[in-house]
C-alpha cells in the first residue's frame, strides 16, 4: 500500500523530467476521461512544479490548472522509457524528453485549478507533512491534544488530519524504533513520547522518498511469532505479536515486553 514516502519519492522521480519543462504529449488512456480535453486544456503549458502532502501528487501546470492524485490502495505512479508502450492499467500518460510520466490504476486522478487544491476538504483538512522540509511539531500535537485522548497512539498516528504521510507500516516501525506501546491511549502517551516516534520516523522516511527501498525499515512489520531483535539483543526472547488495530482493523506488529 502506498504511504507517504512512496509518493514523495515518485514526485522526487517525476520532478526533473517534468519541472520546467512544457510535456511532449499528454495522453489520457482510461474511458473515464472521455470528453475532459485534458490534452487541450494543458496543451503548450509548462510545468510549474511537482509536490507532495501526504499521499496526495500534485502536477501544477502555468494555466493555473493542477494534475491531483491520490492513490489510495492501488493507484501507482511510474517512470517509463517513453517508447514503451504502457499497459491497459495505465490512466494518464506525460512524455517529455525520452521519457513518460505514466499513472496507472487511478483511482483519484482530476484536473482541478491551483486555488481548489487549497480549498478542497480533502487537501486543506490534512495535517503537517511528515516529510515536509520543516515539520510543524507544534501543530501535530496540537491536532493530537484536539483528538479523542482514548483512541490508541498507533490509530491516533494515521489520522491524515493529525500529521500526513504515515501510514501503517511507519507507525509500526516508529512505535517499535521510540519502543511505545501501540495501544496506550493517545491521552497518555506524553508529548515527548510523541515526538520521539517522530523523530524516529521522519528520518527513515526521508531515506525511503531518496531511493525507494522501503522494506530495509520492516524490523517487526510482518513478524508476528518472531523473536523481537532488541529483546534478544538484550539476552531474552519475546515474541512479536500481531493485531488488527482502529476502525480499519490495521494489522498491527509490536513487542510487549519492550514496548512500554
Ligand atoms: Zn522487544
Amino acid at each position: 500500500m502506498p504511504e507517504g514516502d512512496t509518493i514523495h519519492y515518485a514526485a522526487n522521480r517525476i520532478r526533473p523530467i517534468l519541472e520546467g519543462h512544457v510535456p511532449d504529449a499528454l495522453e489520457t488512456l482510461h474511458p473515464r476521461f472521455g470528453r475532459d480535453r485534458w490534452p487541450e486544456r494543458l496543451e503548450g503549458q509548462e510545468v510549474r512544479s511537482v509536490d507532495a502532502h501526504g499521499k496526495h501528487l500534485f502536477i501544477r501546470f502555468a494555466n493555473d490548472l493542477t494534475i491531483h492524485s491520490h492513490l489510495r490502495m492501488t493507484g501507482s505512479w511510474r517512470v517509463l522509457d517513453a517508447d514503451r508502450r504502457p499497459s491497459r492499467a495505465a490512466w494518464l500518460s506525460i512524455r517529455r524528453g525520452g521519457k513518460a510520466v505514466v499513472q496507472f490504476k487511478g483511482p483519484v486522478l482530476e484536473l482541478m485549478t491551483d486555488s481548489r487544491t487549497r480549498l478542497d476538504r480533502r487537501i486543506a483538512g490534512l495535517g503537517p507533512d511528515i516529510l515536509a522540509p520543516e515539520l510543524d511539531t507544534a501543530r501535530v500535537l496540537r491536532r493530537l491534544r484536539e483528538d479523542d485522548p482514548t483512541r490508541t497512539i498507533g490509530d491516533a498516528l494515521l489520522d491524515q488530519r493529525t500529521i500526513a504521510g504515515i501510514r501503517n507500516m511507519w507507525k509500526v516501525e516508529g512505535c517499535f524504533a521510540a519502543g511505545i506501546d501501540p495501544w496506550r491511549p493517545a491521552g497518555e502517551v506524553s508529548d515527548e513520547e510523541v515526538l520521539a516516534i517522530l523523530a524516529e520516523t521522519r528520518p527513515r522516511m526521508q531515506r525511503s522518498a531518496a531511493d525507494g527501498i522501503q522494506d530495509r525499515f520492516k524490523v517487526v512489520y510482518g513478524k508476528a511469532g518472531r523473536p523481537c531483535p532488541r529483546c534478544e539483543a538484550a539476552g531474552t526472547i519475546s515474541l512479536v505479536k500481531v493485531r488488527g488495530q482502529g476502525d480499519d482493523n490495521r494489522p498491527t506488529y509490536w513487542c510487549p515486553t519492550c514496548q512500554a
